[in-house]
């Protein structure tokens, strides 16, 4: 395993944290490497005690010293709100947005906080493991976040399968302002605003934010982290995440890992998870994913853990594709460019690319405009015959596969989908027709 821990002056929306350490200064366990610019952004902490390697390149390289100290160097702010923005905490169900600035306009006349804990992506898994076992932290961190923004309601928003996690809540939930509202378990149900959707009856519009609903949504490890930045001034410099997939040797398919310290290598995790040599991956593997088989990104082994990282699946190889594939878009799966590199890695040409009617564009990106309920494929999928497509290779949420898979056989095109090679990887059922196969 490394001893050497990697930081990026950029693991978040804002602009790039800046350094204050240098080559050969010797480091504590929570002290600051970088601190946040202008603007929106995020400071950033060693976690590990050792040595500075390097400062260059947008990345501070630290060598971790043999032994390491369970205690950490604390925050120094007095205020909940300063303490969440001291911390370095971003949003972590993916997108990176900067945890405190979520809290910059309080509520005036009460308003929600919702805790996203649907743990949307097939395999990951993490965030239910720390409420099953931590749930208290995680009513704590939310009762910080209502105090903080004003709000006179929380809601926990988790999948009614997690009946565990839901007990437990339900045991460590004492406050009357909290409540529990349970999901369907279809994909994308952890999409900010299919959770206000459902939580509190309201269907924003794809360029509305949250606040337009009264609500603050935060993810449930977010929440946790929040209660350690204000009752143990603790800076962010551990993440959970879920290790999965074709790990040599280990046949227990999905690992959960609790506080793995950031900057971790990649092929590191896979050794924890109980691969046997070199990059702790079994011989022949597709691809490591970065985050959960719908929206996440091709990593590598040497890439560091960032405060983004939840999940590392090493997926099963690609299928040999048609020579001509045609893209089926969704808003909340893999985007365009991503579909392409799947398409080139299964050795196939797009000739074709087609969008979701509901995946509207905002800016330079895409929202659904009603996630996860299906407007109709058919029309896209002819589409895709027309331009000469042998298969498809889609991203859609499980409603609209389930729409695609009632009419693309019967026009003679094979299906893939964006999620299939890492679903492959642990034997979990694909995303195709819901009767068949349940999604995750
Ligand atoms: S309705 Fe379309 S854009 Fe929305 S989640 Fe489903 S496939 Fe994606």
């Amino acid at each position: 395993m490394s001893n050497t821990y990697e930081f990026p002056l950029k693991q978040h929306i804002g602009g790039e944290a800046v350094p204050c350490v240098v080559e050969g200064d010797e480091i504590h366990k929570g002290q600051l490497l970088a601190y946040q610019g202008e603007g929106l952004g995020s400071s950033i902490y060693s976690s590990v005690s050792g040595k500075v390697i390097g400062v260059e390149k947008g990345l501070i390289k630290v060598v971790a010293d043999a032994e390491q100290p369970e205690e950490y160097e604390k925050l120094k702010s007095t205020t909940p709100l300063e303490l969440i923005k001291e911390s370095g905490l971003v949003g972590l169900g993916g997108a990176g947005f900067p945890a405190y600035a979520k809290f910059s306009k309080p509520f005036k006349n009460g308003g929600t906080v919702i805790i996203n804990a649907a743990e949307c992506e097939p395999i990951l898994s993490h965030n239910i493991a720390r409420i099953e076992k931590k749930p208290e932290q995680l009513i704590r961190g939310l009762r910080i976040a209502m105090e903080v923004s004003g709000a006179d309601k929380g809601v926990i928003a988790i999948k009614e399968y997690h009946t565990e996690a839901i007990k437990e809540l339900k045991k460590a939930n004492s406050d009357p302002s909290i409540r529990i509202k349970t999901l369907e378990d279809i994909y994308p149900m952890g999409e900010e605003r299919a959770i206000i959707r459902e939580v509190m009856g309201k269907l924003l519009p794809v360029t509305a934010l949250p606040l337009e609903a009264g609500a603050i949504v935060i993810n449930a490890e977010t929440a946790c982290r929040i209660q350690e930045a204000v009752d143990l001034k603790k800076p962010f410099i551990e993440k959970d995440m879920t290790v999965a997939g074709k790990i040599r040797g280990n046949e227990k398919l999905i690992q959960i890992f609790l506080d793995v310290p950031l900057g971790t290598k990649v092929s590191d995790m896979f050794e924890k998870a109980g691969g046997d040599i070199g990059h702790g991956l079994s011989d022949g593997y597709g691809e490591i994913i970065m985050g959960g088989p719908f929206t996440g990104k091709r990593t590598f082994p040497d890439a560091p853990v960032i405060k983004t990282t939840g999940g590392l699946i090493a997926s099963e190889c690609f299928p040999k594709g048609p020579e001509k594939i045609g893209l089926l878009v969704c808003a909340c799966g893999a985007n365009k460019e991503r579909l392409e590199e799947l398409a080139e890695s299964m050795g196939s040409k797009v000739v074709g690319t087609e969008y979701c009617k509901q995946a509207a564009e905002v800016g330079s990106t895409r929202k659904c405009e009603n996630p996860g309920r299906c407007p109709g494929q058919v029309q896209k999928v002819m589409a895709l015959k027309k331009a000469g497509a042998e298969a498809l290779l889609i991203s859609n949420c499980t409603d609209c596969s389930n729409t695609v898979m009632s009419c693309a056989p019967k026009l003679g095109f094979p299906v893939y989908h964006c999620t299939d090679q890492a679903l492959r990887a642990v034997n979990h059922k694909l995303i195709r027709r819901i009767k068949d196969s349940q999604a995750g």
